[in-house]
């Protein structure tokens, strides 16, 4: 089951960022499932609201891992739909605007990076920057915010897990991981996938390439973080799910990953049998 947002309406004398006629600001997938875990995709999708044409930007660009987390969309979908779980997907470009951002952070709105300048994105008015955030970046995390209501409100405190994916080569330098385990202060998680990757024959970075300590990121601070949810960010290498066979593989091993999360933190029973007292929708 999927639920998909609508874009907002607006009266007619306010400038609109999405028509009528295309995707909302996020989907959800599995909107009533009643596993204890919840993806989260923030750089799902390198789709541009027609409102704001090409941002300067050539058909590569717009398709770059500047734009989007390249296989990071379908591999969040293949897990939902196999683990039966809640995934929240953005479906506009990060370099519209960056949802795993804090809305002050410059870098929400991206004007340069690994050698690419972003036209769209210079010398933005505060009002351009309110409308974006307004048509995106709120019902996103509002989409986000219900879903973990809706879970905690059933069952114990969900496992939050948001999926990235990253550039092998990022500034000229070849990067050695294969997945990173992002986190912070809370190891549940972090334990539990750098042990299974691990042993699943991965090169796995410890809070590589990214740091979850780094103060600019957004989602899993806000969602997580501040209520004490079992939280991790994983990154995937980009070439290893640019593909549906690769998709497919990592999936698999995900899958297994996450299927034992609820018993190995809560004690709670598997994802089938609580999937099968809660999810009647
Ligand atoms: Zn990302």
């Amino acid at each position: 089951m999927v639920e998909a947002s609508t874009p907002q309406s607006h009266n007619e004398l306010s400038p609109q960022l999405l028509a009528a006629d295309e995707p909302g600001p996020f989907q959800v997938l599995n909107p009533l499932a009643g596993s204890p875990i919840l993806l989260v995709c923030d750089h799902a999708s390198c789709r541009f609201p027609k409102s704001l044409g090409d941002m300067g930007l050539d058909p590569f660009a717009r398709r770059c891992h500047l734009a989007v987390d390249i296989g990071a969309g379908p591999l969040t979908e293949k897990l939902a739909v196999s683990l039966g779980v809640t995934a929240v997907l953005a479906q506009y470009s990060r370099l519209v605007m960056d949802c795993n951002r804090q809305l002050m952070d410059p870098s929400a709105f991206l004007q340069f990076g690994d050698g690419t300048l972003i036209p769209g994105n210079r010398n933005l008015h505060q009002s351009d920057k309110d409308l974006r955030a307004e048509a995106l970046y709120w019902p996103y995390h509002a989409a986000v915010d219900k879903q973990v209501q809706r879970l905690r409100n059933i069952g114990p405190a969900p496992a939050f897990i948001a999926v990235h994916s990253f550039t092998p080569v990022m500034n000229g330098e070849a990067r050695p991981w294969e997945m990173g385990v992002l986190w912070d202060t809370d190891t549940r998680l972090r334990d539990i996938f750098l042990q299974d990757f691990t042993a699943a024959g991965f090169k796995v970075g410890d809070n590589e390439p990214y740091s979850g300590k780094a103060p600019q990121d957004f989602t899993i601070d806000h969602h997580a973080e501040e209520i004490g949810l079992p939280h991790i960010g994983i990154e995937v290498r980009q070439d290893l799910i640019d593909d549906d066979a690769g998709v497919d593989k990592i999936a698999k091993v995900m899958h297994t990953i996450i299927e034992s999360i609820p018993k190995r933190i809560n004690g709670a029973g598997d994802v089938e049998e609580r999937t099968r007292v809660h999810d009647r929708g």
